[in-house]
């Protein structure tokens, strides 16, 4: 296919930088990956799937989650419940940053792409008990990337439930601002499951092409998320998406992108392409450093800068 070649350009393009980041500390299981790995896919809108380096490797979607998080719970409970919850707008700062929680006395989470609204969003997800939750993510998940693989890696779910201390203060307060609905544990297992969802680049890929496709499957046209949701998806992914560095990230490379603290960045070219690269060694925001480098690499090269 006409991208491998552009692909193992990227990839060598990303080597050079993977030395300058270090893994995830925080959760002892993502401290234990290989920083050198680099994998990057492209899967275009007709379905084809190009991919090279540890492309079939699989990593846990962390951040990337929130996405699947957000769609699955705007469709069970419409738009307006979600984001009486969560609000649209950036903050500008760390994904895990409690601050501006208490500011005001039952203030909401900026938006849905940092931690403290990817979890009031988890507070939504519907179910009668943790399994059924869980399934519902599951199954959505594997419908979007057709992967009957998808599963969650539990090694990495209990790393992160027993050291996820943070976390844990953050729905805390959101619980006494009046945010979340029930007790506070069980939603946070929720969006430590979700956070513990196992992909490859070639999945990730695919559910990027799915946002980039509007919605719609990149195979057989099947509907997948209605389009208004997608447009919402999107528009968070750019303002939201990388962290803070959305802004910069949006300035300099200009594609709906979610990344997580996994390694994987999700990249959405609207109309173009799904592009899903990984690469374990994080900068300083939590980004893959070797992953930017590549994305950045493809924006360039392919002129996908939707600006
Ligand atoms: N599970 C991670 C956390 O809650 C996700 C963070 C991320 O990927 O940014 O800290």
């Amino acid at each position: 296919m006409e991208y491998k070649q552009l692909i193992g350009e990227a990839l060598a393009c990303g080597r050079r930088y993977t030395r300058y980041g270090k893994t995830a500390s925080y959760i002892s299981e993502l401290a234990k990956r290989d920083p050198s790995h680099l994998g990057l896919a492209i899967c275009g809108l007709d379905g084809k799937t190009a991919a090279a380096g540890d492309c079939d490797e699989y990593f846990t979607m962390q951040s990337i989650a929130k996405l699947i998080g957000l769609i699955l719970a705007i469709e069970q409970n419409g738009f307006d419940v979600v984001f009486s919850k969560v609000g649209m707008e950036p903050t500008g700062d760390a994904f895990n940053s409690m601050v501006r929680l208490d500011l005001l006395t039952g203030s909401k989470p900026f938006n849905p792409m940092i931690n403290a609204g990817a979890i009031a969003v988890a507070s939504c997800l519907r179910g009668a008990t943790f399994e059924e939750r869980v399934a519902a993510c599951l199954a959505f998940a594997r419908r979007l990337m057709r992967d009957p693989q998808i599963d969650v890696d539990y090694k990495a779910f209990a790393a992160e439930r027993a050291t996820g201390y943070k976390n844990r203060a953050i729905i805390n307060l959101m619980k006494s601002n009046g945010i979340i609905d029930g007790e506070v544990e069980p939603h946070l297992d929720v969006y430590f499951a979700l956070c513990s969802i196992s992909a490859n680049c070639r999945d990730l890929a695919r559910f990027a092409a799915v946002l980039a496709n509007n919605g719609c499957d990149p195979e057989d046209g099947e509907r997948l998320v209605p389009l208004p949701v997608v447009q919402r998806v999107r528009s968070l992914m750019v303002t939201c998406g990388m962290y803070d560095y959305s802004g910069e990230f949006a300035a300099t490379v200009g594609i709906p992108s979610k990344s997580g603290v996994g390694g994987g960045i999700l990249s959405a070219s609207i109309g173009r392409m799904g592009i899903a690269a990984f690469g374990p060694a994080l900068d300083t925001h939590g980004t893959s450093v070797g992953g930017l480098k590549m994305i950045e690499f493809l924006s360039d090269r392919l002129g996908l800068n939707m600006f």
